[in-house]
């Protein structure tokens, strides 16, 4: 242990030799926080404390995953076992499953992710015959969230006059009932969404202080990752649970604290001092993760920021390169220049692809960026998109196991009950949903009792709806006597979903029966785990747990070698040698929704210093001229976040550009007399991106072709390729006809000298110039 101990900083010692009491640890990034976390749980343990009653909470599972293995290789992987590790999330879920019959919930309640929340809300904005277009399902679900995580419940929101006026004004008067509704049709379903696992945690240790003291003297030991980010729900969840031994470490950095819009209270970290008497405080300001450039850069940057603690972060590793930066005309451009680098830097320095990192605002961008890579075969994994368990093809089948464990799921049920088809339609099924709604039962128990309750279905309809029950039931035997892994095959086999799929053909189909096995395989794998730890057979149940509140993050096992691409939110905690910070535009980043108050800007900028402070030794900051948003290609300017950054740090890529604010968009000769204005990428008609050349990728036999302007599908590029030789003749739009007599230049640069009959010798850059061999 010692070992590990001096391999820290003194300062980095001192919050892992004490060992009881309360301690907050203040630092700014890369300054090994969450290294100090990981030893302490070894000393801890080292010391003769409990595994048992060590609890420790991260931002991902994944990274939870990683603490316990380091510890593991410190104690012993027999020792680190036994350690509770998790988000609050994946832990009170487990806590609420022991407990949850005190709730009122089943022990099997099924967790709803976001999909399952908003087709809930969905279905009663319609019930209730509100206009879906003031009553928007997804903004509605986080004003739920909101009121979930600051403990208001539906009774609370009904005893605040303030709240409702406030709904009211925003034209949402219904909005409590709503909330009502919602929360009643999760509770009849025996399901909890994410917000509750918090809220109903919180219930649980208010409600019941015998249960409070069970975990009070099990978590002797609690720490906590990234506090800057937790809400008031989870404060309150670690503050009770801490109040007996108080033996409580949390670090943070208030420079990243960057999801006050899911809740986050910043302040939870400023009055921790006051929360506990004789709390430690402990600051770190050696940074070891990235070179002296980035470091320095990034505090240029957050210097702008007036809300914040004074901190100091140096660092005593080489300046490193300075920070590149790149602007482009288009984000495909801008996708190419990314992929491009990533490949030289790969051919010239033997990098690996899991060596770099493409961080970006919103998940729209991975587009351009994809587009590229795929075109250099380079391999790359999103996280944060559509996770593979929301696909369409795996929800279905998760959906049927759901109902198996929790047959009371509505929206399992509404999902699969005629899917793949057998003749229970709309109209029965609303039926049926009045029925539940009416008696406050499950859809499920209407249906076991459909003979005695006069919906008005016919007997055809009844027995389809018996028979569907008589299914589940089935299901329900076979879970009790075989692995989930038998059972789920069994279920693909038997509800004809594969055959559904098979029967399709088209390639989509294919891969979804792909994607189906991959759940089995997935399935197998967690069986197969759970073999070895207890000999036991897989719990299906456990493993639906596992899926609900599984990230795209959590399944990176980093076996293979690629490219990483997500957003910065998701990038917290990480580091990566190489990274891209792309899309830094005004209004894009900064976000054009968070320029209204100086708090949300700032929220941005902390944003920028996350990403930034991922690099250990290279950034890049990109940005592009103008790019598609909402179907529409819009002119945008350079981010201000760059400028607020001293030039002694950076190198523009585009040597024109150091110093500048925002240039023209190209040499003015290359157009010759051109009317400038109208070759600007500005504003085509919507959905109708300009057509333009690039030889990217060659094409020796062909001749020019007018380039037809692609429509905007997500997934086709806009890009095309075209050939032109010295010597052709060709026709344009405004100069009409004329002879090439020289071209330079290569890619988005290549340009061509033309001798137009009318006019004299012009340069022409190729992207932009409508030209058609004849
Ligand atoms: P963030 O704020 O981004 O979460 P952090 O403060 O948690 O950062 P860590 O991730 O713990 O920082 O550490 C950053 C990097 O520095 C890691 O690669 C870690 O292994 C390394 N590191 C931390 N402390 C030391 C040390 N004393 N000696 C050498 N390397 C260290
Ligand atoms: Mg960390």
């Amino acid at each position: 242990m010692q070992k590990y101990i001096s391999q820290l900083n003194e300062a980095q010692q001192l919050p892992v030799l004490q060992k009881d009491g309360p301690m907050i640890v203040i630092a700014g990034a890369g300054s090994g926080k969450t290294r100090v976390l990981t030893v302490r749980i070894a000393n801890l343990m080292s010391q003769g404390v409990d595994a048992f009653n060590i609890l420790a909470l991260t931002f991902t599972n994944k990274a939870a995953r990683e603490m316990k293995k380091r510890i593991a290789d410190i104690v012993g992987s027999n020792e680190a076992k036994n350690l509770w590790m998790g988000t609050f999330h994946s832990v009170f879920a487990k806590i609420l499953r022991i407990e949850s019959e005190k709730l009122g919930y089943p022990s099997n309640f099924t967790i709803y992710d976001t999909q399952d929340s908003v087709r809930l809300i969905g279905a009663i904005i319609k019930e209730m015959q509100l206009d879906k277009d003031i009553y928007k399902p997804k903004q509605i679900l986080g004003r739920i969230s909101s009121y979930k995580n600051s403990l208001i419940t539906v009774k609370a929101y009904f005893n605040n006059p303030e709240l409702q006026e406030a709904d009211a004004m925003s034209k949402k008067p219904r909005m409590g009932e709503i909330y009502q509704q919602y929360v009643e049709r999760c509770f009849k379903s025996g399901a909890m969404d994410f917000d509750d696992l918090l809220l109903k945690t919180n219930e649980l240790l208010n409600r019941f202080p015998d249960v409070l003291a069970k975990y009070q003297d099990r978590f002797r030991y609690i720490l906590v990752d990234e506090y800057q980010d937790t809400n008031h729900s989870q404060y309150l969840i670690v503050r009770a649970l801490s109040d007996r031994f108080q033996n409580i470490c949390v670090v943070g950095d208030d420079a990243q604290s960057i999801y006050a819009f899911r809740g986050a209270n910043i302040n939870n970290i400023l009055n921790f001092q006051k929360d506990y008497e004789s709390v430690q405080m402990y600051r770190l300001e050696q940074n070891y993760r990235s070179s002296k450039n980035i470091v320095e850069a990034a505090n240029n940057v957050i210097d702008k920021n007036k809300t914040k603690l004074d901190k100091i972060v140096w660092t005593s590793n080489a300046d490193g390169p300075k920070i590149k930066v790149h602007r482009s005309l288009t984000d495909s451009e801008e996708g190419r220049f990314v992929a491009a680098t990533i490949f030289e830097e790969k051919m010239r320095n033997q990098m690996h692809n899991g060596e770099f990192a493409i961080l970006y605002r919103t998940n729209a961008q991975s587009r351009a960026m994809e587009d590229a890579l795929r075109k250099r075969d380079i391999p790359y994994r999103i996280y944060g998109g559509l996770s593979f368990y929301q696909r369409k093809e795996i929800k279905d089948v998760l959906s049927y196991l759901r109902l198996v464990i929790n047959p009371k799921d509505e929206e399992a049920l509404v999902r699969v009950i005629n899917y793949p088809a057998r003749g229970i339609g709309g109209t029965t099924i609303d039926k049926l949903t009045i029925a539940a709604n009416h008696y406050k039962r499950s859809i499920f128990e209407v249906m076991e009792h459909i003979d005695k309750i006069d919906l008005k279905l016919n007997s055809g309809t009844k027995a389809k709806l018996t028979d569907f029950v008589n299914m589940i039931k089935s299901f329900q035997i076979i879970n009790e006597n075989q692995d989930a892994f038998y059972l789920t095959e069994h279920i693909t086999k038997k509800t004809g979903l594969v055959q559904e799929l098979k029967k399709d053909g088209t390639p989509e189909g294919i891969a979804r029966i792909e994607n189906i096995e991959e759940l089995l395989n997935g399935i197998k794998d967690f069986t197969e785990g759970q073999k070895e730890i207890d000999g036991a057979r897989g719990a299906l149940a456990e493993f639906l747990e596992d899926v609900a509140l599984a990230t795209d993050l959590d399944k990176d096992t980093g076996d293979d070698d690629r490219v990483a691409l997500m957003t910065i939110h998701l990038a917290k905690g990480l580091e990566f040698p190489h990274v891209f910070i792309v899309g830094l535009e005004e209004d894009l980043f900064p976000s054009a929704m968070s320029l209204n108050t100086r708090s949300e800007l700032e929220e941005e900028r902390r944003l920028f210093y996350v990403a930034l402070t991922r690099a250990e030794h290279q950034a890049y900051l990109t940005y592009a001229q103008s790019r598609y948003r909402w179907g529409k290609l819009v002119d945008s300017e350079p981010s201000r976040f760059i400028e607020e950054i001293d030039s002694q740090y950076l190198e523009y890529l585009n040597p024109q550009d150091s110093g500048y604010r925002y240039k023209p968009l190209m040499d003015v000769d290359v157009f010759g007399d051109i009317d400038k204005s109208k070759l600007r990428l500005a504003k085509p008609k919507t959905g109708t991106p300009p057509a333009y050349l690039t030889q990217d990728q060659p094409n020796p036999t062909a001749n020019i072709r007018r380039l037809k302007p692609m429509t905007s599908n997500a997934g086709s590029s806009n890009v095309v390729d075209a050939n032109l030789a010295v010597g052709n003749i060709v026709m344009h739009e405004r100069f009409g006809k004329g002879q090439i007599v020289n071209i330079e230049g290569i890619g988005a640069d290549k340009k061509a000298e033309i001798r137009f009959d009318v006019g004299g010798l012009k340069k022409l850059l190729l992207r932009f110039a409508k030209l058609e061999v004849i």
